[in-house]
Protein backbone atom coordinates (compact mmCIF):
# COMPACT_ATOMS: atom_id res chain seq x y z
CA UNK A 1 0.00 0.00 0.00
CA UNK A 2 1.69 3.66 -0.60
CA UNK A 3 1.09 6.50 0.94
CA UNK A 4 0.53 10.22 0.71
CA UNK A 5 2.32 12.94 2.66
CA UNK A 6 1.98 16.18 2.82
CA UNK A 7 4.15 18.76 4.01
CA UNK A 8 4.10 22.65 4.55
CA UNK A 9 3.84 23.46 0.75
CA UNK A 10 0.72 21.58 0.59
CA UNK A 11 -0.90 23.23 4.00
CA UNK A 12 -2.64 26.95 3.97
CA UNK A 13 -2.29 27.91 7.52
CA UNK A 14 -4.65 30.53 6.99
CA UNK A 15 -7.57 28.21 7.02
CA UNK A 16 -7.36 27.28 10.50
CA UNK A 17 -6.16 30.74 11.64
CA UNK A 18 -9.54 31.93 10.64
CA UNK A 19 -11.70 29.15 12.92
CA UNK A 20 -11.92 29.69 16.47
CA UNK A 21 -10.56 26.26 18.13
CA UNK A 22 -11.11 24.81 21.61
CA UNK A 23 -8.73 22.26 22.96
CA UNK A 24 -10.50 20.04 24.93
CA UNK A 25 -8.20 18.70 28.06
CA UNK A 26 -4.28 19.94 28.73
CA UNK A 27 -2.63 16.99 28.94
CA UNK A 28 0.29 15.28 27.26
CA UNK A 29 -0.71 16.32 23.60
CA UNK A 30 -3.62 19.05 25.12
CA UNK A 31 -0.86 21.66 25.78
CA UNK A 32 1.22 20.92 23.24
CA UNK A 33 -1.59 21.26 20.45
CA UNK A 34 -2.86 24.37 22.67
CA UNK A 35 0.40 26.54 22.53
CA UNK A 36 1.79 25.35 19.19
CA UNK A 37 -1.51 26.80 17.68
CA UNK A 38 -1.32 29.59 19.71
CA UNK A 39 1.94 30.29 18.44
CA UNK A 40 0.58 29.85 15.01
CA UNK A 41 -1.56 32.92 15.45
CA UNK A 42 -5.13 30.63 16.04
CA UNK A 43 -7.41 31.94 18.32
CA UNK A 44 -7.87 29.08 20.96
CA UNK A 45 -9.98 28.50 23.95
CA UNK A 46 -8.73 25.48 26.39
CA UNK A 47 -11.86 23.06 27.80
CA UNK A 48 -11.97 22.06 31.16
CA UNK A 49 -13.97 21.22 33.89
CA UNK A 50 -13.92 23.55 36.83
CA UNK A 51 -12.45 21.83 39.29
CA UNK A 52 -10.05 20.15 36.74
CA UNK A 53 -6.18 20.35 38.01
CA UNK A 54 -5.04 20.74 34.20
CA UNK A 55 -6.47 24.68 35.04
CA UNK A 56 -3.67 26.20 36.59
CA UNK A 57 -1.02 24.64 33.94
CA UNK A 58 -3.04 26.55 31.02
CA UNK A 59 -3.68 29.86 32.99
CA UNK A 60 0.10 29.79 34.09
CA UNK A 61 0.68 30.04 30.08
CA UNK A 62 -1.83 33.30 29.45
CA UNK A 63 -4.74 30.72 28.08
CA UNK A 64 -8.22 30.94 28.02
CA UNK A 65 -10.00 28.17 29.81
CA UNK A 66 -13.42 27.72 30.08
CA UNK A 67 -15.54 24.66 30.56
CA UNK A 68 -15.62 22.06 28.07
CA UNK A 69 -19.61 23.38 27.09
CA UNK A 70 -18.52 26.95 27.00
CA UNK A 71 -15.42 26.01 24.92
CA UNK A 72 -17.78 23.68 22.53
CA UNK A 73 -20.48 26.05 22.31
CA UNK A 74 -17.84 29.11 21.33
CA UNK A 75 -15.69 27.37 19.13
CA UNK A 76 -16.19 26.34 15.21
CA UNK A 77 -13.26 23.19 15.47
CA UNK A 78 -13.26 21.73 18.90
CA UNK A 79 -10.12 19.52 18.91
CA UNK A 80 -10.96 16.33 22.07
CA UNK A 81 -7.63 15.60 23.94
CA UNK A 82 -8.83 13.71 26.95
CA UNK A 83 -8.27 10.06 27.71
CA UNK A 84 -10.05 7.79 25.37
CA UNK A 85 -12.39 6.13 27.99
CA UNK A 86 -13.87 9.84 29.40
CA UNK A 87 -14.33 10.84 25.40
CA UNK A 88 -17.93 9.71 25.26
CA UNK A 89 -19.26 10.65 28.18
CA UNK A 90 -18.11 14.54 27.70
CA UNK A 91 -19.16 14.44 24.19
CA UNK A 92 -22.71 13.29 25.17
CA UNK A 93 -22.76 16.16 28.00
CA UNK A 94 -20.92 19.07 26.58
CA UNK A 95 -19.97 19.25 22.80
CA UNK A 96 -22.91 17.15 21.45
CA UNK A 97 -25.31 19.76 22.46
CA UNK A 98 -23.03 22.67 20.62
CA UNK A 99 -22.31 20.85 17.60
CA UNK A 100 -24.22 22.89 14.97
CA UNK A 101 -24.36 22.40 11.01
CA UNK A 102 -20.38 23.18 9.80
CA UNK A 103 -18.42 22.83 12.51
CA UNK A 104 -15.57 20.24 12.84
CA UNK A 105 -14.74 17.60 15.28
CA UNK A 106 -11.01 15.94 15.51
CA UNK A 107 -9.39 13.43 17.52
CA UNK A 108 -5.56 12.26 17.81
CA UNK A 109 -6.77 8.98 17.87
CA UNK A 110 -9.35 7.38 16.24
CA UNK A 111 -11.02 4.77 18.86
CA UNK A 112 -14.26 6.79 20.29
CA UNK A 113 -14.98 7.32 16.39
CA UNK A 114 -14.37 3.89 14.48
CA UNK A 115 -15.54 1.72 17.35
CA UNK A 116 -19.11 4.18 17.55
CA UNK A 117 -18.47 4.95 21.01
CA UNK A 118 -19.09 8.68 19.58
CA UNK A 119 -21.51 9.50 17.09
CA UNK A 120 -21.48 13.06 15.65
CA UNK A 121 -24.92 14.38 13.40
CA UNK A 122 -24.01 14.09 9.40
CA UNK A 123 -23.67 17.84 9.35
CA UNK A 124 -20.57 18.30 10.82
CA UNK A 125 -16.57 17.31 9.81
CA UNK A 126 -14.55 14.63 11.65
CA UNK A 127 -11.03 15.09 11.15
CA UNK A 128 -8.12 13.43 12.79
CA UNK A 129 -4.70 15.09 13.41
CA UNK A 130 -2.53 12.03 15.13
CA UNK A 131 0.89 13.03 16.14
CA UNK A 132 3.34 10.08 16.38
CA UNK A 133 5.49 11.73 19.48
CA UNK A 134 4.17 11.86 23.14
CA UNK A 135 2.91 15.65 23.53
CA UNK A 136 6.18 16.70 25.20
CA UNK A 137 8.05 16.01 21.71
CA UNK A 138 5.49 17.29 19.85
CA UNK A 139 5.87 20.97 21.67
CA UNK A 140 9.80 20.82 21.65
CA UNK A 141 10.02 20.29 18.07
CA UNK A 142 7.77 22.66 16.80
CA UNK A 143 9.76 25.09 19.16
CA UNK A 144 12.66 24.29 17.70
CA UNK A 145 11.05 24.87 13.96
CA UNK A 146 11.02 21.11 12.91
CA UNK A 147 7.95 18.85 13.65
CA UNK A 148 6.97 15.28 14.43
CA UNK A 149 5.04 13.43 11.73
CA UNK A 150 1.50 12.94 12.08
CA UNK A 151 -1.57 11.08 10.88
CA UNK A 152 -4.33 12.47 9.44
CA UNK A 153 -7.65 11.44 8.22
CA UNK A 154 -11.58 12.29 7.12
CA UNK A 155 -14.19 10.28 9.17
CA UNK A 156 -16.67 12.76 7.88
CA UNK A 157 -16.65 15.49 5.37
CA UNK A 158 -19.65 17.36 5.19
CA UNK A 159 -18.28 20.81 4.09
CA UNK A 160 -16.11 19.89 1.57
CA UNK A 161 -12.99 21.36 3.75
CA UNK A 162 -12.29 18.24 5.30
CA UNK A 163 -9.04 17.53 4.72
CA UNK A 164 -8.10 21.49 4.55
CA UNK A 165 -9.13 22.09 7.66
CA UNK A 166 -7.07 18.61 8.97
CA UNK A 167 -3.63 19.42 6.78
CA UNK A 168 -4.00 23.72 8.31
CA UNK A 169 -4.51 22.09 11.96
CA UNK A 170 -1.09 19.70 11.07
CA UNK A 171 0.54 22.98 9.51
CA UNK A 172 0.22 25.08 13.22
CA UNK A 173 1.65 22.13 15.11
CA UNK A 174 4.64 21.58 13.11
CA UNK A 175 3.14 18.00 11.49
CA UNK A 176 3.55 19.08 7.71
CA UNK A 177 7.25 20.42 8.44
CA UNK A 178 8.57 16.41 9.17
CA UNK A 179 5.09 15.19 6.79
CA UNK A 180 1.78 14.63 7.39
CA UNK A 181 0.43 11.44 6.43
CA UNK A 182 -3.00 10.29 5.13
CA UNK A 183 -4.48 7.52 6.64
CA UNK A 184 -8.15 6.28 7.70
CA UNK A 185 -9.94 6.20 11.22
CA UNK A 186 -9.97 2.68 10.82
CA UNK A 187 -6.31 1.72 10.22
CA UNK A 188 -4.50 4.69 12.97
CA UNK A 189 -6.91 3.09 15.59
CA UNK A 190 -5.96 -0.56 14.95
CA UNK A 191 -2.69 -0.05 13.95
CA UNK A 192 -2.32 1.96 17.50
CA UNK A 193 -3.68 -0.69 19.22
CA UNK A 194 -2.01 -3.76 17.90
CA UNK A 195 1.30 -1.70 18.52
CA UNK A 196 0.86 -0.73 22.17
CA UNK A 197 -0.35 -4.28 22.73
CA UNK A 198 1.10 -7.04 20.66
CA UNK A 199 4.60 -5.12 21.14
CA UNK A 200 5.31 -1.64 22.42
CA UNK A 201 3.20 -2.28 26.05
CA UNK A 202 2.31 -5.80 26.25
CA UNK A 203 4.89 -7.78 23.94
CA UNK A 204 7.62 -5.87 25.55
CA UNK A 205 6.57 -5.87 29.75
CA UNK A 206 5.48 -9.32 29.01
CA UNK A 207 9.75 -10.21 26.94
CA UNK A 208 11.27 -8.78 29.65
CA UNK A 209 9.03 -10.17 32.77
CA UNK A 210 9.74 -13.41 31.73
CA UNK A 211 13.76 -13.02 31.00
CA UNK A 212 13.86 -11.57 34.39
CA UNK A 213 11.47 -14.61 36.10
CA UNK A 214 14.00 -17.67 34.28
CA UNK A 215 17.35 -15.66 34.99
CA UNK A 216 16.24 -15.74 38.78
CA UNK A 217 14.24 -19.00 38.93
CA UNK A 218 17.70 -20.38 37.80
CA UNK A 219 19.32 -18.84 41.13
CA UNK A 220 20.81 -15.71 39.53
CA UNK A 221 20.73 -12.58 41.33
CA UNK A 222 17.99 -10.52 40.39
CA UNK A 223 20.11 -7.37 40.07
CA UNK A 224 22.23 -8.95 37.25
CA UNK A 225 18.88 -10.26 35.82
CA UNK A 226 17.27 -6.63 35.60
CA UNK A 227 20.22 -5.15 34.21
CA UNK A 228 20.66 -8.29 31.24
CA UNK A 229 16.58 -7.98 31.02
CA UNK A 230 15.76 -4.41 31.50
CA UNK A 231 18.19 -1.92 31.60
CA UNK A 232 19.89 -2.24 28.46
CA UNK A 233 17.14 -2.17 26.73
CA UNK A 234 17.30 0.81 26.72
CA UNK A 235 20.49 0.70 24.69
CA UNK A 236 18.97 -1.44 22.06
CA UNK A 237 16.14 0.55 21.09
CA UNK A 238 17.83 3.86 20.81
CA UNK A 239 19.99 1.70 17.89
CA UNK A 240 16.99 0.14 16.46
CA UNK A 241 15.35 4.02 16.44
CA UNK A 242 18.39 5.36 14.92
CA UNK A 243 19.13 3.32 12.23
CA UNK A 244 16.68 0.53 12.54
CA UNK A 245 17.42 -3.20 13.35
CA UNK A 246 20.35 -3.28 11.02
CA UNK A 247 22.41 -1.15 13.01
CA UNK A 248 21.51 -2.24 16.25
CA UNK A 249 23.07 -5.47 14.86
CA UNK A 250 26.00 -3.71 13.48
CA UNK A 251 27.13 -2.42 17.16
CA UNK A 252 26.26 -5.17 19.38
CA UNK A 253 28.73 -7.81 19.32
CA UNK A 254 29.13 -10.31 16.96
CA UNK A 255 28.41 -12.99 19.69
CA UNK A 256 25.15 -11.31 20.01
CA UNK A 257 24.14 -10.79 16.60
CA UNK A 258 24.70 -14.73 16.35
CA UNK A 259 22.77 -15.35 19.33
CA UNK A 260 19.77 -13.13 17.99
CA UNK A 261 19.27 -14.72 14.77
CA UNK A 262 19.31 -18.27 16.32
CA UNK A 263 17.33 -17.92 19.16
CA UNK A 264 15.19 -14.91 18.88
CA UNK A 265 12.84 -16.67 16.28
CA UNK A 266 12.34 -19.62 19.05
CA UNK A 267 11.23 -17.32 21.48
CA UNK A 268 8.27 -15.26 19.31
CA UNK A 269 7.63 -18.22 17.98
CA UNK A 270 5.12 -19.54 15.20
CA UNK A 271 2.22 -19.72 18.24
CA UNK A 272 3.01 -16.34 19.16
CA UNK A 273 2.52 -14.72 15.89
CA UNK A 274 -0.86 -17.06 15.64
CA UNK A 275 -1.58 -15.05 19.08
CA UNK A 276 -0.83 -11.99 17.82
CA UNK A 277 -3.72 -12.62 14.88
CA UNK A 278 -5.63 -13.57 17.31
CA UNK A 279 -5.26 -10.08 19.51
CA UNK A 280 -5.27 -8.47 15.81
CA UNK A 281 -9.02 -9.97 15.37
CA UNK A 282 -10.34 -8.97 18.57
CA UNK A 283 -9.20 -5.54 17.96
CA UNK A 284 -10.97 -5.30 14.39
CA UNK A 285 -14.19 -7.21 16.19
CA UNK A 286 -14.56 -4.45 18.51
CA UNK A 287 -13.83 -7.31 21.18
CA UNK A 288 -11.31 -5.46 23.19
CA UNK A 289 -13.11 -2.16 23.07
CA UNK A 290 -15.91 -3.62 24.57
CA UNK A 291 -13.51 -5.08 27.11
CA UNK A 292 -11.96 -1.85 27.92
CA UNK A 293 -15.35 0.53 27.86
CA UNK A 294 -16.79 -2.44 30.21
CA UNK A 295 -14.17 -2.51 32.71
CA UNK A 296 -13.96 1.82 32.87
CA UNK A 297 -17.77 1.61 33.21
CA UNK A 298 -17.30 -0.40 36.53
CA UNK A 299 -14.61 2.10 37.92
CA UNK A 300 -11.55 0.35 36.15
CA UNK A 301 -11.60 -2.60 38.49
CA UNK A 302 -9.55 -4.68 36.46
CA UNK A 303 -7.10 -2.02 35.37
CA UNK A 304 -6.41 -0.91 39.09
CA UNK A 305 -6.06 -4.62 39.92
CA UNK A 306 -3.83 -5.47 37.27
CA UNK A 307 -2.16 -2.21 38.20
CA UNK A 308 -1.68 -3.30 41.84
CA UNK A 309 -0.03 -6.36 41.21
CA UNK A 310 1.89 -5.33 38.36
CA UNK A 311 3.85 -2.56 40.62
CA UNK A 312 4.55 -5.60 42.98
CA UNK A 313 6.64 -8.05 40.54
CA UNK A 314 10.61 -8.74 41.90
CA UNK A 315 11.82 -6.95 38.74
CA UNK A 316 9.90 -3.49 40.00
CA UNK A 317 10.96 -4.06 43.95
CA UNK A 318 15.08 -5.04 42.48
CA UNK A 319 15.08 -1.72 39.98
CA UNK A 320 13.86 0.59 42.78
CA UNK A 321 16.77 -0.06 44.62
CA UNK A 322 19.28 -0.24 41.64
CA UNK A 323 18.25 2.79 40.49
CA UNK A 324 19.10 4.45 43.23
CA UNK A 325 22.80 3.81 42.11
CA UNK A 326 22.17 5.45 38.45
CA UNK A 327 22.62 9.25 39.16
CA UNK A 328 22.26 9.99 35.57
CA UNK A 329 18.54 8.09 35.57
CA UNK A 330 15.84 10.76 35.55
CA UNK A 331 14.14 9.51 38.15
CA UNK A 332 9.57 10.26 38.13
CA UNK A 333 8.57 12.02 41.24
CA UNK A 334 6.57 8.80 42.36
CA UNK A 335 10.32 7.43 43.06
CA UNK A 336 12.12 10.22 45.03
CA UNK A 337 9.38 11.59 47.14
P1 LIG B 1 -3.73 13.02 29.10
O1 LIG B 1 -4.14 11.89 29.96
O2 LIG B 1 -2.31 13.45 29.10
O3 LIG B 1 -4.58 14.34 29.41
C1 LIG B 1 -5.84 14.30 29.88
C2 LIG B 1 -6.40 15.72 30.00
O4 LIG B 1 -7.81 15.57 30.00
C3 LIG B 1 -6.02 16.41 31.30
O5 LIG B 1 -5.87 17.79 31.07
C4 LIG B 1 -7.23 16.15 32.16
O6 LIG B 1 -7.43 17.19 33.11
C5 LIG B 1 -8.35 16.19 31.13
N1 LIG B 1 -9.53 15.44 31.54
C6 LIG B 1 -9.59 14.24 32.14
N2 LIG B 1 -10.87 13.89 32.37
C7 LIG B 1 -11.63 14.91 31.87
C8 LIG B 1 -13.01 15.17 31.79
N3 LIG B 1 -13.90 14.29 32.28
N4 LIG B 1 -13.43 16.32 31.19
C9 LIG B 1 -12.55 17.20 30.67
N5 LIG B 1 -11.21 17.03 30.74
C10 LIG B 1 -10.77 15.90 31.33
O7 LIG B 1 -4.24 12.67 27.61
P2 LIG B 1 -3.33 12.40 26.32
O8 LIG B 1 -2.38 11.28 26.60
O9 LIG B 1 -2.82 13.70 25.83
O10 LIG B 1 -4.42 11.81 25.32
C11 LIG B 1 -5.36 12.64 24.66
C12 LIG B 1 -5.70 12.02 23.32
O11 LIG B 1 -4.53 12.03 22.50
C13 LIG B 1 -6.15 10.57 23.39
O12 LIG B 1 -7.12 10.37 22.40
C14 LIG B 1 -4.89 9.79 23.06
O13 LIG B 1 -5.16 8.51 22.51
C15 LIG B 1 -4.28 10.72 22.02
N6 LIG B 1 -2.83 10.60 21.81
C16 LIG B 1 -1.99 10.66 22.88
C17 LIG B 1 -0.62 10.59 22.68
C18 LIG B 1 0.34 10.73 23.84
O14 LIG B 1 1.52 10.75 23.57
N7 LIG B 1 -0.07 10.83 25.08
C19 LIG B 1 -0.10 10.45 21.38
C20 LIG B 1 -0.99 10.44 20.28
C21 LIG B 1 -2.36 10.52 20.53
MG1 LIG C 1 -1.35 6.78 31.56
MG1 LIG D 1 0.37 4.89 19.60
MG1 LIG E 1 -2.59 4.37 21.76
MG1 LIG F 1 25.06 -8.09 27.73
MG1 LIG G 1 28.29 -6.24 15.50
Amino acid sequence: MSIEVFYDADADLSVVQERKVAVIGYGSQGHAHALSLRDSGVEVVIGLPEGSKSRAKAEEQGLDVRTPAEAAAWADLIMVLIPDTVQRQVYAEDIAPHLTEGKALAFAHGLNIHFGLIKPPADVDVIMIAPKAPGHLVRRQYVDGKGVPMLIAVEQNATGQARTVALSYAKAIGGTRAGAILTTFRDETETDLFGEQAVLAGGVSALVQTGFEVLTEAGYAPEIAYFECLHELKLIVDLMYEGGIARMRYSISDTAEFGDYTRGPRVVDARVKDEMRRILGEIQSGAFTRELIEDDDNGRARLLAYRAKAAEHPIEVTGRKLRDMMSWVDRPLTETA
